[in-house]
This record gives C-alpha cells, sequence and structure tokens, in this order.
C-alpha cells in the first residue's frame, strides 16, 4: 500500500485497485495532490455491488441451466420421432405427453420469472388498493379445485379477524397462491390444508412432507428445492417461495416458517 502511494507522489500519476478484508471489498482510489507530496486516498466500500452482480450473474446461469434442459428433452423427442426411431404409437403418445410436460414446464419457468422481474418495478408504480385475505384465498382455492380433489385433500379456511390490506392485487395474488400450492403440491394423499386469516396477515399449514432444518434457512433462494426431482415432477419452478419473499420485504412483512420432516409445514405471514 504504502508503496503504491510512493508511486502517486513521484510520478504524479491516479491510482486506484480493489481491497479485501474481512470479507468486505473495497475500491480505493489514490489521487495526488499537484505540487505536494501527499495523496487523497478515496475508500469505497462495494461489497453490496459485488454482492449483487454476483447474484445477477449466478441468477442468470441457473435460469439459463434450469430452461435448457427442459428444451434438451423436448428436442430429444422430437428428433427421436423425426427418424423414427420411436414408431409405436403409444411411445409416440408417450413422447407428446413428456414433451407437452416440459414446454409446460419451460413456460412456468419464464412466467415466474417475469413474476419476479414485476416484483422488481418500483413499488410506488403500482395501484395499491384495500383487499380481502379471505376472498383472494377462496379465489386461489378454487383455481386448485382439480388439485384437491385428486389428492383428496381437507381444506379449512377460518376467517379469524375480517380486514383489509393495502397492496397490489398481483403481489397479493401471488403470495398467498404460492403458498397454497405448495402446501397442496407437498401434502400427501388425504392430507389437510388449514389457513387461517388473522392479524396483520395469515398462517397456513399443511399435513406434508415438511422440510429437513438444514434446508430452510435456503428454501426462500431462486431455484433452491428441497429434491429437485419431486419438484419438476410436481411442476414446481423453485421459483415460488423466491417470489413470496420478495412480496414480503416489498410490503414491510415477515414471513415464518415451522416444518418437521413427515409431519408438515406452516408459514407465518405477519
Ligand atoms: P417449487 O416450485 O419447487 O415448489 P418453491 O420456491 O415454491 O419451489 O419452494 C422451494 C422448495 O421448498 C420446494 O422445492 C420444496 O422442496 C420446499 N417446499 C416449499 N414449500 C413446502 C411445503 N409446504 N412442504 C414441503 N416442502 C416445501
Amino acid at each position: 500500500f504504502s508503496l503504491k502511494v510512493q508511486n502517486v507522489i513521484n510520478h504524479h500519476i491516479e491510482e486506484s485497485f480493489v481491497y479485501q478484508d474481512n470479507g468486505r471489498t473495497y475500491r480505493i482510489i489514490l489521487t495526488p495532490i499537484s505540487h505536494q507530496n501527499e495523496t487523497l486516498i478515496f475508500i469505497y466500500d462495494i461489497t453490496k455491488e459485488i454482492q449483487l452482480n454476483q447474484m445477477k450473474e449466478d441468477f442468470f446461469s441457473n435460469a439459463s441451466h434450469e430452461l435448457k434442459s427442459p428444451l434438451t428433452t423436448i428436442l430429444g423427442y422430437l428428433q427421436m420421432i423425426e427418424e423414427g426411431i420411436l414408431t409405436e404409437k403409444s411411445d409416440i403418445e408417450d413422447a407428446f405427453f413428456r414433451i407437452t410436460k416440459e414446454a409446460k414446464r419451460m413456460n412456468s419457468i419464464i412466467s415466474e420469472m417475469l413474476n419476479l422481474a414485476s416484483l422488481e418495478v418500483n413499488q410506488n408504480e403500482k395501484t395499491i388498493t384495500d383487499l380481502s385475505i379471505f376472498e383472494t384465498t377462496q379465489d386461489i382455492l378454487s383455481s386448485f379445485k382439480r388439485d384437491i380433489k385428486q389428492k383428496e385433500l381437507k381444506i379449512e379456511i377460518e376467517n379469524k379477524d375480517d380486514f383489509k390490506v393495502k397492496m397490489h392485487a398481483m403481489d397479493l395474488y401471488h403470495l398467498i397462491s404460492n403458498l397454497v400450492s405448495n402446501a397442496i403440491k407437498y401434502n400427501q394423499q388425504k392430507g389437510k390444508v388449514k389457513i387461517t386469516i388473522q392479524k396483520p396477515f395469515f398462517v397456513i399449514s399443511d399435513t406434508g412432507i415438511g422440510i429437513p432444518y438444514s434446508e430452510q434457512s435456503r428454501i426462500f433462494e431462486r431455484f433452491y428445492r428441497v429434491d429437485k426431482a419431486k419438484s419438476k415432477e410436481l411442476g414446481g419452478t423453485g421459483l415460488g417461495l423466491a417470489i413470496v419473499k420478495h412480496v414480503v420485504n416489498n410490503y414491510d412483512l415477515t414471513i415464518e416458517l415451522q416444518s418437521k420432516e413427515k409431519e408438515g409445514t406452516t408459514f407465518k405471514v405477519g
């Protein structure tokens, strides 16, 4: 460091370099003061900037990977059909089933990425209205009617406090629908989902597979899944809880998670 300072003084040139210490990153700029044997030192803490850039890079590489794998499957099946490798009607039907499934998955990944991007839009530009969590939850539950029936789930919804929240309608929708979707997806046959609407927001519990303690701190990360194969099989994208977390942060809410493997999971938004 003193060598660099000496260099600046001797040659009257500006020096700039990056310095790391104790997990933080600094940009240091040394500027000579004209005709004096002194140097101005600017120190900028750029740790946040670096972290943000890293996150963006990770996101792009994960997103590309996530989109590439279903596309590879689709192209593989199409090629097999084109080259006449699949000739049996049942094999071709099976290929179409898989192609459709993978295409749907790509579609969900892209829509959820767009949802995430729209959450980054300035909060002030959004239309905020008084919304009922109870009504929104009922609408969402009716859109999952088929899955609920298929899994023979018992759904209990308790409107403890009657109140409205000031939110952008789509934000509220995404927040609740991702949690409801998981409570259904990761539940077991004949399981239960209980939703209690109580101030300041709500609690949702399920009797599903649960989340191992060691994974609990990571599940809100983009594209993170406890069991990747299972999530894929169920049409998951790994972005649902990242969207939930984003909405929660945007509205200064909090989200608590309680879960036990093979017993169930509770998310409390407040
Ligand atoms: P996905 O699209 O895979 O469901 P999410 O971001 O919504 O992605 O959730 C991340 C991961 O957290 C899931 O893949 C799953 O492993 C776990 N998870 C989330 N909610 C539940 C739940 N209610 N019960 C069990 N596991 C859950």
